[in-house]
């Protein structure tokens, strides 16, 4: 018997190490900053660096590295030894204030979207306090943020933070209204559920799509997908099983709450769920967990496949972000709560997300934007791309009649008069889960599920802080001045719920008659990132994020032309894929086996002149259609290729014209090549079949 309670956090140094290696005076700094951001004084500093490397010393750490999260969407390190030379050819262990603090990389070969070019190319990481030092590989890593020279932040950990600390501003101001003078800090929880595939590693090295794209270019429908529906929740494989206690095992190390594991609904396709954590240290383990399932699938000779949507046919992977507010004194202000009070101040924080949600639908729409997202979303297995919210009916009857002032029949028909003082208790737990909504409430959270499974959660959840801060701002405004503070309240909430209530959508996301509805409501649909990507830089979103401090315009405008030049790269890569694929080993293979045939035809006749060939006639003349019309789709495709790589293209239109002219170019030789895949023979065709990479793992 493993003792976890002893393994769990065994390479973090947190709290109960602080604690246990700091003078008091040092610890309580760290656990000031932790709570208000500022700086640590460096004589501190200097104390908590030779602790941190006394720690890591002793657990076998011969290495540090500051660990960021670049613009790529994974994380980027660099290692320093800890040895310092002395006299005497010695070397001894050192590790300064001054290294733990700030650490000074080349920024150039990172995505900076322009930023760095009007600064300077020096980029600087600067320690995050916040989120515990680790030990990972013999190496003590530290959190840090990433930034140019002029501040400006080049990751996706800086505007999380700001937007948090953006976010516990406004909060504290409406709390102060309910009179919780208590409480001094509130933080965002983030709980990210996470899809992958397994598949064996041998399957993966012979597809080049996967290797070089994460997903299949190519690939026949399979005899057998999930139309059984056995796999959801279904038994759990025992090579499966030993990855996962392995994961496990290798992230409690690391102190990462994971908890729940079962089989998703696709065949090879799993889920494991962490219980939640503050956003920033959400986000960063949830970088650790998608490192570490693909660095322990290859101890168990299987590859972790966390594209979004790596097999056309059965459901993608995507990643559902539970989110809430919790404060310092330990209360999760999305619950609704046992007295009328409580849950006005409920009602307030649930029309500041409704109103949040609906004006910044397209802001949530582009946070999770992708290339690979682009095949889930209104795919009938993944939220539509309109943006809308569950609430469930017994939430929404009582909004309803709080909007009409009507009385709210409670579900035992007990009649109450609804006004903030009266408020009936609320249902605690939303019974009636609604799978199909991109943004749900789930009783004391919102679930927001349209995330793909291979994307950083930073992004999605500074888009919620900052649009809720926003809300949370002019409802403060408006209440601290009211003069009756229950009238002014009852007054806003009827309001919010009045102008916001088209985003609510209680009914089936994946029916065709919602995208009518919605675009009835005014509620955008956005179904590409070609699409969406333009929004990022309107007017009013800019207004909101610097309103904020959470990006300037510059940075906006820097992280827009990331995501649309790698959107493109995405494509151009895929589309090059494809091309050799089809070229070098698709079209060899049906050669060949036309040539089989031809053969047969030829030996039979020889043989028995007039033998009736129909099977390989047949066979033959439908291998050559098939054949000529993937050479016609071969050359269609490298035509759009040498356009979209002309020269200074415009990087919208470029996205627009992957969209409009290369996917479909794409989806036209996919089709051919997967028609051959039917006929031509097993041992011929160059990949291995999807029932292979679906089926192998046992
Ligand atoms: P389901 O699959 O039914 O959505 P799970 O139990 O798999 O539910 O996942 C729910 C997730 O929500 C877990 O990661 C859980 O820790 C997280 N969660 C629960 N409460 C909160 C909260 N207050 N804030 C953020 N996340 C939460
Ligand atoms: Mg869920």
């Amino acid at each position: 018997m493993k003792d976890i309670p002893a393994l769990f956090g065994c390479m973090v140094f947190n709290d109960k190490v602080m604690q246990e290696r700091l003078s008091k005076s040092a610890y309580q700094a760290v656990m000031r900053t932790k709570e208000d951001g500022r700086s640590l004084d460096p004589s501190v500093a200097a104390e908590v660096a030779s602790a941190m490397k006394d720690w890591a010393i002793e657990k076998g750490a011969t290495h540090f590295t500051h660990w960021f999260q670049p613009m790529t969407g994974i994380t980027a390190e660099k290692h320093d030894s800890f040895i310092s030379p002395t006299a005497g050819g010695q070397v001894i262990m050192e590790f300064s204030g001054k290294e733990l603090i700030k650490g000074e990389s080349d920024a150039s070969s990172f995505p900076s979207g322009g930023l760095r070019a009007t600064f300077e190319a020096r980029g600087y990481t600067a320690w995050d306090a916040t989120s515990y030092a680790f030990i990972k590989d013999d190496t003590l890593y530290i959190p840090t943020a990433f930034c140019s020279y002029g501040g400006e932040a080049l990751d996706k950990k800086t505007p999380l933070l700001r937007s948090m600390e953006a976010l516990n501003k406004q909060v504290l101001r409406v709390l102060r209204l309910f009179g919780h003078e208590n409480v001094t800090m509130v933080r965002t929880t983030v709980g990210p559920e996470q899809e992958y595939f397994l598949i064996d590693k041998e399957m993966y090295d012979r597809r080049k799509d996967l290797i070089n794209t994460g997903r299949t270019l190519f690939g026949a429908r399979p005899s057998k997908g999930q139309e059984l529906h056995d796999h959801y929740y279904g038994a759990i494989k025992s090579r499966v099983a030993a990855y996962m206690r392995d994961l496990d095992e290798e992230l409690w190390k690391l102190g990462v709450l994971c908890k729940t594991e079962h089989n998703e609904g696709a065949p090879a396709q799993h889920e494991m769920a962490p219980i939640f954590n503050t956003a920033n240290i959400a986000a960063d383990h949830d970088q650790l967990t998608m490192e570490l399932m693909k660095k322990v699938a290859a101890r168990h000779n299987l590859v972790c496949l966390l594209h979004e949507k790596p097999f056309a046919g059965v459901n993608g992977s995507g990643k559902h972000n539970n989110w809430s507010i919790s404060t310092n004194t330990g209360v999760n202000l999305l619950e609704p709560g046992d007295t009328p009070h409580e849950n006005a101040q409920f009602l307030l924080f649930l029309c500041a997300v409704i109103k949040a949600v609906d004006e910044y639908q397209d802001m949530l729409r582009v946070s999770i934007a992708s290339a690979g997202n682009d095949h889930r979303l209104g795919a009938q297995e993944a939220p539509p791309a309109v943006v809308s919210i569950f609430l469930g009916d017994e939430l929404t009857a009582i909004l309803e009649s709080l909007e009409n002032g009507t009385a709210y029949a409670t579900k035992e028909q007990v009649q109450m008069r609804v006004g903030v003082h009266t408020l009936p208790r609320f249902p605690k737990d939303t019974t009636d889960r609604n799978r199909t909504s991109p943004f749900a409430f789930t009783g004391n959270k919102f679930e927001f599920r349209m995330l793909g499974s291979s994307q950083p959660v930073s992004e999605p959840n500074v888009v919620l802080n900052t649009a809720v801060a926003s809300s949370l701002d002019e409802f403060a405004t408006e209440l601290e001045g009211a003069e009756d503070f229950n009238g002014a309240l009852g007054a806003l909430i009827r309001r919010v719920i009045k102008q916001h209530k088209r985003i609510i959508f209680n009914g089936n996301g994946y029916d065709e008659a919602w995208t009518e509805e919605a675009k009835r409501r005014g509620l955008l649909n956005l179904p590409t990132t070609a699409d969406c990507l333009p929004c990022y830089i309107l007017p009013k979103n800019i207004a909101l994020f610097e309103k904020y401090k959470v990006y300037s315009e510059a940075e906006m405008r820097s992280r827009y032309d990331i995501y649309l030049t790698n959107y493109a790269k995405v494509m151009h890569i895929e589309a090059h894929t494809m091309v050799s694929m089809a070229q070098k080993d698709i079209v060899p293979a049906v050669i060949r086996y036309g040539q089989e045939l031809a053969q047969a035809i030829c030996a039979k006749r020889a043989a028995m002149p007039d033998l009736p060939l129909t099977a390989e006639e047949t066979l033959l003349t439908e291998v050559n259609t098939l054949t000529n019309e993937l050479s016609t789709c071969l050359a269609a495709l490298r035509e759009c290729l040498a356009v979209a790589e002309q020269p200074d293209r415009d990087p919208l239109a470029l996205a627009e014209y992957y969209r409009d002219v290369v996917i479909p170019a794409m989806n036209a030789l996919r089709a051919a090549a997967d028609g051959l895949e039917m006929l031509v023979a097993k041992d011929l065709w160059p990949f291995p079949s999807y029932g292979d990479m679906l089926f192998s793992v046992r």
